[in-house]
C-alpha cells in the first residue's frame, strides 16, 4: 500500500484510494492524472484482490493502452492478464467476440479499416461501371459515416438473410451505399463506426449481455475523459449503470476530437449524470520546467470557454522556450536539424529522447529529408503506418485468409502473384457466389476444375491454403506467416521484384510477431493476433529503436517527451484553414488546444518553429498567432523577424479573426433595444441559443424576427 502512494501528492493519494462510486479527476497536462489511474488499477487489485479481468480501463489509443499496461504491469506482476486495459474499439471488440452471434454474425468477424472501406466501394464501381477516383470514395465514406451516427441501420444488417433490394434505395450516392452495406454483410466485415454500434444493439436486445458485462466489469476507468463522444459515454455509463463505480480522468482544456463528436460536458458536467459525484483537482505539474508550463498556461488563457485553471510546478528552472523563424522551409527544417545534433551532444541525451510535433501529416516531409542527409533516424508515428504498407497488409491477408478465408482478403491475394485470375475470372466467381451463397474461395473451390480456371493458378492457391488452414492450430502466428508466404509464393514474388525495402517490411514484421510471442509469453492464437492488429492505429514497432519521433499533435496526446520540436507553426497550419476560414470562435478554440496539448509535451526543452514563404495554395506564410498572444518575455526568438513582416502578420490575423465583439461571448441580453438596418428599431424579445438567435420585435413589424446572433449589422441602442 505504502509503495503504490509514496510516489503520489496527497490529492493524487485520494484519488488512488476512492475506489467506490463516481469519481471524476479534473487537472491540466503534466499533473500526474494517468499516474494516478494507474496506481488506482494496482491498488484495486493488490490491495482489495479484485482481478484484472473485473476492472476495464479505457484509454484513448492503442499505443496509451500498452504503455498503461506496461506500467500497470510494473506495479502487479506481469503474470495476470490485463486485456481489459483498452481502447473502446478494443473492448467493443472483446464483447462481440463473445455475443456476436446472437446478431448472427460468425465470431471471427473482420475488422475494416479505411483502405478495406475503399476496396468494398471500389469493387462496387466495378460492379456498377462507374468512375472511381479517391475523392468519390472520401465522400461516400463520409456519407456512410452519417448514416451510422446512430443504430437504425444495425437492424438492417442483422436481418437474417437477403437485406433489401438495392432499387427500394433512391439516388445513385443511396444505391451505392444500399451496395456497400450488403457488401460488408457479406464478408462479416465491421467497421469502426460498427463496433460501437453493434455492442449498443446487443446490449439493448440482450438484457442478459448487458448484465453480464455490467456484472464482470466491477470496476470502470477511463483517461482522456474530455474526447469521449455521446456514444462512448453512453457505454460506460451503462456499463456502470448498477455497481456505480466510474473513475474519469481528463483536461477539457486538451479535447482535440471535437470535430469528430467529443464533448467535454461529459466531463464538465459529469455531477449532472451522476449525483454524489466526487470532484478532485491536481495542480502539481510534474512534466515541464517553469519556463515551458508559464507558456501553455499563457497560451491556453486566451480560450473563452474554459475553466481557468491554472498549473504550478515546483521543477528546476531550464531554459527559455525558443521561437525559431526561418527565412524558408528548408532553412526551418535544417535548424531543427541541428540543433537536434546539438542536443544530442551537449545534453548526451538520445535521438528518442527528441519528438517533432506538426499538425499534419505533410509537414514531416521537409523534416524527414533533412534528417535522412543529416543520416539521423527517425520513425513516424501514426502517419503512413507500417500496416497500411501494401506488403504489410498482403502479408496479414494471407492469415486471414487461413483464418477465415474472407472475401476481402482472398480478392487482395488471390492473383498475386499472378495466377490469371484477373478480372473477368474474378466477375464470374463474384457472380457464382452470389447466387449460391458461398463466400469466394469456397466459389472458387467449386469450380476449379470448370473450363473458365484450366490454364490458371487456383489449384495450387487452393492447395496452400488448405495446407495452411490444416496447420494453423499446431503452428504459432510467426511460423504460419513464414510458411504461408512461402508456399503461395508472395516472398519469391517479392524477391523477383527486387524491392529491398518490401522484403526489409516483411521481414521486419516476422520479427515483430516473432518478438511479441516471445516476449509477451502470452499464447496467442492468430484469430486474436488478427484482431489485434486490425486495431493498430500506431506504429507501435519500433519503439526500441534510438530514433527521434516524427507525429502528428494529436497522435501526441497523453505522451511526453524530454525535448520537443513544433514545427509549421505557421497562420492557416497552426490554427489551420479551416478554422479560420470558418471564423467560428469554438473551431479557433480547438485549435489552440492542439497547440496547447502541443507544448505541455515537453519535458525540459520546447523549440516551435515556423518559417516564411509560401502555402501550397499559394497564401503568403505568417508566424501563428499563437506565438503572438503569448507574451514576447516567455520565449526567446531565434532568426530574424522583421517588424514589416510582424506588421503584415497582425494585419493578417485581425482580418481573419472574430473579434471579441463580433464572437458569440458578447450577446446582447433579453430586453436590449437593438437596430437593424433593414427593420429599423425594435426589442430582442427572446433568445434561441440552439439556433443562434434572437427572437427580435421590430416597432414596424407585426410579429418577432428571428435575427442571427452573428449578424454584424445589428446594432445596439444606448438607453
Ligand atoms: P496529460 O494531461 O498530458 O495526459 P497527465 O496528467 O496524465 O498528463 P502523467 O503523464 O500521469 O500526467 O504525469 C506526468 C509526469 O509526471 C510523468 O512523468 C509522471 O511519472 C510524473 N509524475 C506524476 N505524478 C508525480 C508525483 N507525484 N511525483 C513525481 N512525479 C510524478
Ligand atoms: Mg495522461
Amino acid at each position: 500500500m505504502e509503495e503504490l502512494l509514496a510516489e503520489l501528492n496527497e490529492s493524487q493519494q485520494e484519488a488512488v484510494v476512492s475506489t467506490e462510486g463516481f469519481i471524476r479527476v479534473i487537472a491540466g497536462a503534466g499533473s500526474g492524472k494517468t499516474r494516478a489511474l494507474t496506481h488506482r488499477y494496482a491498488l484495486i487489485v493488490n490491495e482489495l484482490g479484485v482481478d484484472p479481468s473485473n476492472i476495464l480501463s479505457v484509454t484513448f489509443t492503442n499505443k496509451a493502452a500498452h504503455e498503461m499496461r506496461r506500467r500497470v504491469k510494473k506495479l502487479i506482476g506481469g503474470e495476470q492478464d490485463t486485456g481489459f486495459i483498452t481502447t473502446y474499439h478494443g473492448f467493443c471488440v472483446r464483447v462481440l467476440r463473445e455475443d456476436i452471434h446472437r446478431l448472427f454474425y460468425p465470431k471471427n468477424f473482420i475488422i475494416l479499416d479505411v483502405e478495406d472501406q475503399k476496396i468494398l466501394l471500389r469493387e462496387i464501381f466495378e460492379d456498377m461501371d462507374l468512375k472511381m477516383n479517391d475523392k468519390t470514395f472520401k465522400r461516400l465514406l463520409d456519407k456512410i459515416g452519417i448514416l451510422k451516427a446512430n443504430t437504425h441501420y444495425v437492424q438492417q444488417m442483422i436481418l437474417r438473410g437477403e437485406m433489401p433490394s438495392v432499387e427500394a434505395a433512391g439516388d445513385m450516392d443511396g444505391q451505392i451505399i444500399q451496395r456497400y452495406l450488403k457488401k460488408q454483410k457479406r464478408v462479416y466485415g465491421l467497421d469502426f463506426d460498427d463496433l460501437l454500434n453493434f455492442v449498443f444493439v446487443l446490449f439493448d436486445q440482450y438484457q442478459e449481455v448487458l448484465e453480464k458485462w455490467q456484472d464482470r466489469l466491477f470496476y470502470i476507468q477511463v483517461d482522456e475523459f474530455q474526447d469521449s463522444s455521446l456514444k462512448q459515454f453512453e457505454l460506460v455509463k451503462k456499463l456502470s449503470a448498477n455497481h456505480g463505480n466510474l473513475f474519469a480522468v481528463g483536461d477539457p482544456d486538451q479535447t482535440i476530437y471535437e470535430w469528430r463528436g467529443a464533448d467535454p460536458k461529459y466531463m464538465v458536467d459529469f455531477e449532472k449524470y451522476f449525483p454524489d459525484t466526487q470532484t478532485i483537482f491536481l495542480k502539481q505539474n510534474y512534466r515541464s520546467t517553469p519556463e515551458i508550463l508559464s507558456l501553455g498556461n499563457a497560451l491556453i488563457q486566451n480560450n473563452y470557454f474554459r475553466v481557468d485553471k491554472d498549473m504550478e510546478t515546483s521543477n528546476p528552472s531550464g531554459v527559455k522556450v525558443v521561437h525559431y523563424h526561418g527565412k524558408n522551409e528548408v532553412d526551418e527544417a535544417k535548424w531543427v536539424v541541428n540543433r537536434i545534433k546539438e542536443i544530442v551532444e551537449a545534453r548526451q541525451a538520445n535521438y528518442s529522447d527528441i519528438a517533432i510535433l506538426y499538425r499534419a501529416n505533410y509537414l514531416s516531409r521537409s523534416i524527414e529529408q533533412e534528417l535522412i542527409s543529416a543520416n539521423i533516424e527517425y520513425t513516424i508515428f501514426g502517419g503512413f503506418k507500417f500496416f497500411d504498407r501494401l506488403e504489410i497488409k498482403d502479408a496479414l491477408a494471407h492469415l486471414r485468409m487461413t483464418a477465415a478465408a474472407d472475401d476481402l482478403s482472398f480478392s487482395r491475394i488471390v492473383n498475386v502473384p499472378k495466377r490469371q485470375i484477373g478480372k473477368k475470372r474474378m466477375q464470374f466467381l463474384r457472380e457464382r457466389a452470389e447466387a449460391e451463397n458461398l463466400s469466394l474461395y469456397e466459389t472458387l473451390k467449386k469450380y476449379k476444375d470448370h473450363e473458365r480456371f484450366k490454364s490458371t493458378g487456383a489449384h495450387s492457391f487452393i492447395e496452400a491454403i488448405e495446407y495452411l488452414k490444416n496447420r494453423k492450430d499446431e503452428l504459432k502466428v510467426s511460423e504460419l506467416l513464414q510458411e504461408a508466404l512461402q508456399k503461395t509464393g508472395y516472398e519469391a514474388y517479392r524477391r523477383e521484384d527486387g524491392d529491398q525495402e518490401r522484403l526489409d517490411n516483411l521481414t521486419e514484421l516476422l520479427h515483430s510477431i516473432f518478438q511479441y510471442e516471445q516476449t509477451l509469453g502470452e499464447d496467442i492464437n492468430l484469430e486474436e493476433y488478427l484482431q489485434m492488429i486490425s486495431l493498430y492505429t500506431d506504429n507501435e514497432r519500433d519503439d526500441q529503436l534510438d530514433s527521434v519521433k516524427l507525429m502528428t499533435i494529436h497522435t501526441a496526446k497523453g505522451l511526453e517527451f524530454p525535448y520537443v520540436f513544433v514545427v509549421g507553426m505557421t497562420e492557416s497550419v497552426l490554427p489551420n484553414v479551416r478554422a479560420l476560414r470558418e471564423r467560428k470562435e469554438r473551431a479557433l478554440e480547438e485549435e489552440r488546444r492542439l497547440a496547447y496539448v502541443a507544448v505541455t509535451r515537453a519535458e525540459r526543452e520546447l523549440y516551435l518553429t515556423e518559417s516564411e514563404g509560401f502555402q501550397n495554395g499559394g497564401q503568403k506564410k505568417y508566424p501563428s498567432r499563437f506565438i503572438f498572444e503569448v507574451e514576447d518575455d516567455l520565449y526567446e526568438r531565434i532568426g530574424e523577424l522583421d517588424e514589416a513582416l510582424i506588421e503584415e502578420a497582425k494585419e493578417y490575423i485581425r482580418a481573419t479573426h472574430h473579434s471579441k465583439e463580433k464572437a458569440p461571448a458578447v450577446f446582447f441580453e433579453k430586453g436590449a433595444r437593438v437596430k437593424h438596418p433593414v427593420f429599423g428599431e425594435g426589442e430582442i424579445v427572446d433568445i434561441d441559443e440552439k439556433k443562434n438567435t434572437y427572437r427580435v420585435f421590430f416597432d414596424n413589424l407585426k410579429a418577432p424576427r428571428p435575427i442571427s446572433r452573428n449578424f454584424k449589422k445589428l446594432e445596439k441602442l444606448e438607453e
